[in-house]
């Protein structure tokens, strides 16, 4: 009988690293590490050449590489996971579902701090304020810099945190080290929830209506449990009101709340609301926050100290210590879709995660996406509707202004003008719309027909005049207008087609007496503009407002009662097949800024198309009538929600060679894949030049997810080992959002 044959195996750990070729690989534990850390901890581990952060997915027994072959662990971070066994799962299952490597899923869910190897408590934000002590003021007189700074914190009523003084002083910290030293200042550490926004507090609740009040009642009888519900409100129905009370109750319960929105930086008012109608401070999370404040949020979220977080897409992932409820606000809005690296859904995570939880998650919007609508007709979702808008305010006459006639290059219909004219003239402002930036999309030579295209796209460059400039906004290449055609020397260049910049121009040269307030990302490039401006169109300080979609989402302009759309039609031809989905609810969402308050208010439609069945049915009968219709064509061509779709993309520098890799692809695939998966393509890319890349697709559809999923992971492996694959920038997106 061997004598102590017995000898247990080596413990394998299995970690996550951040790297698209596999999602974990077995290490054997450092000596630091006995018995077997919890999964979901980090570990420093070599990793190449280099040593990087890993995370623990699980123990194993043994591994499929021979141990000799296998690297030692160099530390472990953490003694009690960052991930909790929640989110690891979240993220398994978002690996998977995503066809998107485990390493990077955990390295998108992390913040930069964690991924850093930094402590999962962050250091607190430290603050200086004064000490009173006139007399040892006074001899900073012959210290200027030093009587600056103490100054500027003495007069600041809480003093300053580090975050201000990076923001208004340069090289501050040694003077007020010598300051603090002195005893003229005292350090102190900020709390993380200072981070919060405070307003002040709302006078008064607001009385729901009987139908804000049914949907509150029904969504708190099933508090304990997992359900999908669906809120279809009309613009001004209340359903941010209803959310309040949501969050209210949950906050009766003990329990945090997740607030997801589209964009943050287009709806300040949203989180005044949101902090003056709650009594706990409001966190937010979006991509404007520093590393620290990042890793402060995340922590006091762990903890269970953030009641209410309200973020961007990468919310979905905050951990919560109670969770009670999320909401996903717009959640037909494609910000809601990661369009490149680990191409996520937050809607569609965040559903999956409150099933995990067994807490009830609530999608609302104007403009539910036809998946959605879908859904809720499979009884996968409940459906809740708000039919009228809340405080008395009626609804817009909506029509359409039929510009067939016009000529093509004329900014404004005279219709538009005269109803402009109209609107102004009974004291009321007006919004126009137009999604399109810039002077005019095209410059072109009179006499050869030169046109301004992009040197690295199939796109035209889109002259700017305030800076006399030619720029492509797909690759933002850029360069002087020319004086004269590159081609043939003419002097005869001429703009065509209608940016927000020209508008601005007629709209102003037309009502000179008139003042007119442009709204689009040229404009409001400099921090805080945005909110200057929107602060001047609410005050009614503008007669004339005009933007791209900057101005559509979620804003109250009381006095606007006239809104004017302007260059639609291109989307009722799309490439995409959701084209005229996405403008629909673009139109329905401008249209809501019309008549918020008392005043009725009228919605005016230009088109060149005005017998487009969609198109009329949106304007006769509203976004409800517009889905069901929308959703009988898609049925009938088999495409989503009524099949499934991966899109896989590739691109590379010299022509061919993605379309090639993708070939080779289809190739190996066809050979046998499910009769129920369908290959489409590849196919060039709608525009195939981009930013210097020429780029190719391949289409896989289904109305089986299982074969499709696992078509697809075949797929990955089969690209990982061809040849080519090292030649080729290639991606795998699940549920595409855009076809381009
Ligand atoms: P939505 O989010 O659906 O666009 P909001 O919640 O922003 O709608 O409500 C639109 C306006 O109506 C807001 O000014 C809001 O304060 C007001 N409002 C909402 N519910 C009520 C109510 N029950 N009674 C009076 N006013 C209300
Ligand atoms: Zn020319
Ligand atoms: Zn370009």
């Amino acid at each position: 009988m061997p004598k102590s044959s017995a000898t247990t195996p080596p413990a394998i750990l299995h970690i996550a690293v951040a790297t698209p070729v596999a999602d974990g690989f077995d290490y054997l534990p450092g000596t630091d590490i006995p018995g077997s850390p919890l999964p979901g901890c980090r570990i420093r581990v070599p990793f190449g050449h280099q040593k990087t952060v890993g995370v623990l997915i699980e123990n194993l027994t043994k591994s499929s590489i021979a141990t000799s072959k296998l690297k030692t662990t160099l530390e472990l971070i953490d003694q009690t996971p960052v991930l909790t066994a929640e989110l690891l799962n979240l993220a398994k299952w978002a690996s998977l579902y995503y066809q998107h490597p485990l390493g990077e899923v955990i390295h998108t869910m992390l913040p930069a701090a964690l991924r850093q190897g930094k402590t999962a408590s962050p250091k607190a934000t430290q603050r200086w304020q004064a000490r009173t002590g006139e007399q040892r003021v006074a001899n900073l007189s012959r210290a200027p810099r030093q009587q600056l700074l103490f100054q500027a914190i003495a007069s600041a009523t809480d003093g300053l945190s580090e975050n201000q003084l990076n923001e208004k002083f340069e090289a501050w910290r040694p003077i007020v080290l010598q300051l603090e030293k002195k005893g003229l200042l005292q350090k102190m550490e900020e709390p993380i929830i200072s981070h919060a926004r405070r307003s002040a507090p709302r006078q008064g609740s607001i009385q729901l209506n009987a139908e804000q009040q049914e949907i509150v009642s029904r969504i708190n009888a099933e508090t304990d449990r997992f359900q999908t519900w669906l809120i279809e409100g009309i613009t001004g129905s209340g359903k941010t009101e209803v959310y309040l009370h949501l969050i209210q109750q949950t906050l009766e319960r003990g329990k945090q709340c997740l607030v997801l929105v589209p964009e943050i930086g287009l709806t300040p008012q949203l989180l005044d609301r949101f902090s003056s109608c709650l009594d706990v401070p409001v966190l937010t999370w979006h991509s404007a926050l520093t590393d620290q404040q990042r890793h402060q949020i995340w922590y006091a979220a762990s903890i269970g100290q953030a009641d209410v977080i309200i973020g961007t897409r990468s919310a979905a992932f905050l951990p919560l210590l109670r969770p009670g409820l999320i909401i996903i606000d717009e959640e037909h809005d494609n910000s809601l879709k990661q369009q490149d690296g680990f191409r996520y859904h937050a809607r569609d995570l965040a559903i999956v995660r409150a099933q995990q939880l067994a807490i009830p998650v609530v999608l609302g919007s104007a403009t539910p996406s036809l998946e959605s609508l879908h859904n809720a007709a499979q009884q996968r979702y409940r459906l809740l509707q708000l039919h009228q808008r809340a405080g008395g305010a009626q609804p817009p006459r909506v029509a359409l202004l039929d510009i067939h006639n016009a000529k093509a290059n004329e900014a404004i219909s005279n219709s538009m003008l005269e109803a402009i004219a109209s609107h102004l003239e009974q004291g009321s402002q007006v919004l126009l719309f137009l999604n399109r930036r810039g002077f005019a999309p095209v410059l072109l030579c009179g006499n050869c027909s030169w046109k301004s295209e992009c040197p690295r796209c199939d796109a035209h460059m889109t002259l700017h005049r305030h800076d006399q400039r030619i720029r492509c906004h797909h690759c933002g290449h850029q360069q002087i207008k020319p004086q004269k055609c590159p081609v043939c020397s003419a002097t005869d260049l001429q703009p065509i087609g209608i940016g927000t910049e020209q508008l601005e121009q007629v709209l102003q040269s037309r009502f000179p007496n008139r003042s007119v307030l442009r709204i689009d990302r040229d404009t409001v490039r400099r921090k805080g503009t945005l909110e200057k401006h929107l602060a001047t169109a609410r005050a009614g300080d503008a007669d004339i407002l005009l933007g791209t979609q900057m101005l559509a989402k979620g804003h109250h302009f009381p006095n606007v009662t006239l809104v004017g759309v302007l260059g639609i039609d291109q989307a009722l031809f799309s490439a995409d097949f959701r084209g005229p989905e996405y403008m629909a609810q673009l139109i329905v969402q401008v249209a809501g800024r019309a008549g918020r308050a008392e005043r009725k208010g009228e919605v005016l439609i230009e088109t060149r198309q005005p017998q487009h069945p969609l198109l009329r049915l949106l304007v006769s009968e509203g976004y409800p009538a517009f889905a069901q219709a929308a959703l009988a064509e898609r049925k009938e061509a088999g495409l989503p929600p009524y099949s499934y779709l991966i899109l896989v993309r590739a691109e590379a520098v010299s022509p061919n060679t993605a379309l090639d890799f993708l070939d080779q692809l289809a190739k190996q695939l066809n050979a046998d894949t499910p009769a129920e998966v369908q290959l489409l393509g590849p196919m060039p890319a709608p525009m195939e030049r981009r930013a210097g890349r020429f780029r190719a697709q391949l289409l896989l559809q289904s109305v089986q997810r299982a074969s499709l999923h696992f078509t697809t992971q075949r797929l990955r492996e089969m690209a990982h080992r061809l040849p080519q694959q090292r030649k080729v920038r290639w991606s795998i997106d699940v549920d595409p959002m855009e076809m381009l």
